[in-house]
């Protein structure tokens, strides 16, 4: 797999009137395309800022993002955004909120409204396509929150904690069938998580960061045995538990 985006010497920090917080200190490292990597680092370290940088939200004050399209095109490649919460909007049904971007970018029409059916169907929503979204589940719900951004065609998906809303039974359920269907539309991912668990069973590789400001301690590649393709059989992998002992150990070192 090629680099999609290479960071090189990633550096930032926010200015404050109570002084400066450096949050990102020379991080550099490559997102392949059509991979799925997973960032972990502790809470407050500077992973949502690594997240805004990659989605050109943020500009760094020190260093820089190249990128290489597979296509050959020369913009930046698009970019999904997903979050810790749903975002969907109440009073809106599911098919209005999975077409809202559309409607936003004028493109909504007969065509695109028909594949937003389509995905809704193939992810087993489409009964639900008249509902509110207070009448689903949480991770119907954020089923439906990958599909809305999954029709702006984004070419890398940003999920920032996106299920750390979720009660912890659901989260299992609902990371691996985001994860299913990030895999299935070949969609390259960077996944920001606390959950070591939940980065091993869903990542190509991960980029431990150290404590803020952040920098990449290591990234690890993860190749698991499946037995089955059934739901949750990545944790029984007999690798899994090797993977989080070293990442325990990688986050708990004493700097
Ligand atoms: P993480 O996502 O890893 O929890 P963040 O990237 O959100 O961490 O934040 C990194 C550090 O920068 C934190 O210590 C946080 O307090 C600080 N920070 C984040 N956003 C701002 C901001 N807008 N202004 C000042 N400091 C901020
Ligand atoms: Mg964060």
């Amino acid at each position: 797999m090629k680099p999609l985006l290479k960071l090189s010497h990633i550096s930032y920090s926010y200015h404050t009137p109570y002084g400066e917080i450096p949050s990102l200190k020379d991080v550099s490292f490559d997102i392949k395309n059509d991979e799925f990597l997973a960032i972990v680092g502790p809470s407050g370290c500077g992973k949502s800022t690594l997240l805004n940088i990659i989605a050109g939200l943020t500009q760094p004050e020190k260093g820089s993002i190249q990128f290489e399209n597979p296509d050959g095109s020369l913009n930046y490649p698009t970019i999904g955004y997903m979050l810790q919460r749903d975002e969907l909007l109440p009073w809106r049904s599911i098919m209005e909120n999975v077409t809202l971007g559309l409607e936003i970018h004028h493109t909504l029409n007969k065509q695109t409204k028909k594949e937003a059916l389509l995905l809704l169907r193939k992810y087993g929503l489409d009964s639900f396509k008249d509902a509110k979204p207070g009448e689903l589940s949480g991770g119907m719900r954020q089923r439906a929150a990958l599909i809305r951004t999954l029709m702006l065609y984004p070419k890398v998906l940003l999920l920032d904690e996106p299920f750390s809303a979720l009660d912890y039974q659901t989260r299992l359920s609902v990371a691996d069938d985001i994860g299913h269907i990030i895999k299935k539309e070949r969609k390259t991912a960077v996944l920001v998580t606390h959950d070591l668990s939940e980065a091993i069973t869903l990542a190509d590789r991960i980029v431990v960061l150290g404590r803020r400001p952040a920098t990449v301690k290591r990234i690890m590649e993860i190749h698991l045995t499946k037995e089955e393709d059934i739901p949750l059989s990545a944790r029984n992998a007999k690798e899994f538990p090797l993977y989080f002992n070293e990442l325990w150990k990688e986050l708990n070192q004493n700097e």
